[in-house]
């Protein structure tokens, strides 16, 4: 099989009708949403979901977010207490996940949830939320690549991993935001970042005037508790201390690098320069006015251009920590971590 590529720009309604044919058939489509590409399919379709764990070869205790295409329909499948209803008005459509009690019956497989009682709902912007208000069911959509690689931001980034495995690619362009969905639940009244993202958790923390608590991850040694969160899973399934190995290229990555060894590629940040620069393979800027939005936007597609070059190592200059640096150098650290 080889992908069939629809730019949505140039033929919105060949892409809507096509992806509607191919959804209604069970089977997953690659399409755009504002942070990465999406691998997408029928939530409520069991072998639908099955295609999408095979495709990836994704582990099936990992549970998928639901993409919907209002606050209205995402009610519909889980139960929104005051604190989540604010931060999905403010927020959605938008790059925010809420993991909220699942509502009995609500028709969304357990596949799709990993036997959870709780669902992550997001609500898309653009295009895919257009098509999830057309297909009236939701989309379990992980990102379009093979598990544990980088995150796709281009619908080139997802034929030269998924190409020949899916038969649909929708072209959106690139991600707007370009890394995945800050991830948050309310919990006995209490805000917790489950996985930061594509909003700020700054931005969450003055809308709602509560503290969002950062995850306990694998790499503190420590368990969280928590029922299936990212950082649970990894650390039940990691060794302790470890960071899991995620968003991986294929060369090794070395982090907050001060100096730059020869034959490395090397991905700046602003205009900070990095000795031994003049040395590197290739050399890239996140953003040379040190704007992490635009640094955020880039991060994966220099990440995919570092790794094409067939270097040994990938040589990243720190990013700031605040606002979307923490989504940055959490993919960053994860990139990083060794392999299993
Ligand atoms: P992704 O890997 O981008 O597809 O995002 C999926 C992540 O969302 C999972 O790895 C979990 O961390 C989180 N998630 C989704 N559904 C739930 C849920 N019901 N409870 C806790 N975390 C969830
Ligand atoms: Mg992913």
């Amino acid at each position: 099989m080889s992908a069939r590529i629809i730019d949505i720009s140039r033929e919105p309604d060949l892409a809507l009708s096509e992806a509607l044919t191919v959804l209604f058939a069970g089977q997953p489509i690659a399409l755009p949403t504002e942070t990465v590409y999406g691998l997408a399919a029928d939530a409520t379709n069991p072998a639908a979901i099955t295609r999408i764990y095979e495709t990836k070869g994704r582990p099936r205790f990992n549970p998928l977010i639901c993409h919907m295409a209002d606050l209205a329909m995402a009610e519909r499948y889980g139960t929104f207490d005051p604190v989540s209803r604010r931060l999905a008005e403010a927020f959605w459509p938008g790059p925010l996940t809420l993991v909220v009690p699942l509502k009995r019956n609500s028709g969304i497989h357990s596949l799709a949830t990993a036997g959870l009682d709780s669902v992550g709902i997001r609500v898309p912007r653009g295009f895919a939320g257009e098509l999830i208000r057309r297909f009236d069911r939701p989309l379990a959509a992980p990102s379009a690549n093979t598990s544990g690689r980088i995150s796709p931001t281009s619908a080139r980034h997802v034929a030269e991993d998924l190409g020949d495995r899916i038969a649909l690619i929708l072209d959106g362009g690139a991600a707007m935001v370009g890394v995945e969905s800050t991830i948050v639940k309310v919990e006995d009244g209490r805000l917790r970042l489950l996985r930061p993202g594509g909003v700020a958790a700054e931005e969450i923390e003055s809308l709602t005037g509560l503290y969002l608590e950062r995850p306990v991850t694998a790499a503190s040694g420590e368990t969280s508790g928590e029922d299936g969160s990212e950082a649970d899973i990894e650390a039940r399934i990691e060794a302790p201390g470890m960071l899991s190995s995620h968003y991986a290229p294929k060369a090794g990555v070395r982090l907050n690098v001060e100096n730059a060894r020869p034959g490395e590629a090397l991905i700046l940040f602003g205009s900070r320069d990095v000795p031994g620069a003049d040395k590197a393979a290739a050399v890239y800027n996140l953003s040379p006015s040190g704007d992490l939005g635009e640094a955020a936007a880039r991060l994966f597609d220099l990440l995919h251009a570092a790794d094409a070059c067939g270097v040994d190592t990938i040589a990243v200059a720190p990013v700031p920590t605040e606002g979307l640096g923490e989504a940055i150098n959490d993919r960053l650290e994860r990139a990083g971590a060794p392999r299993p």
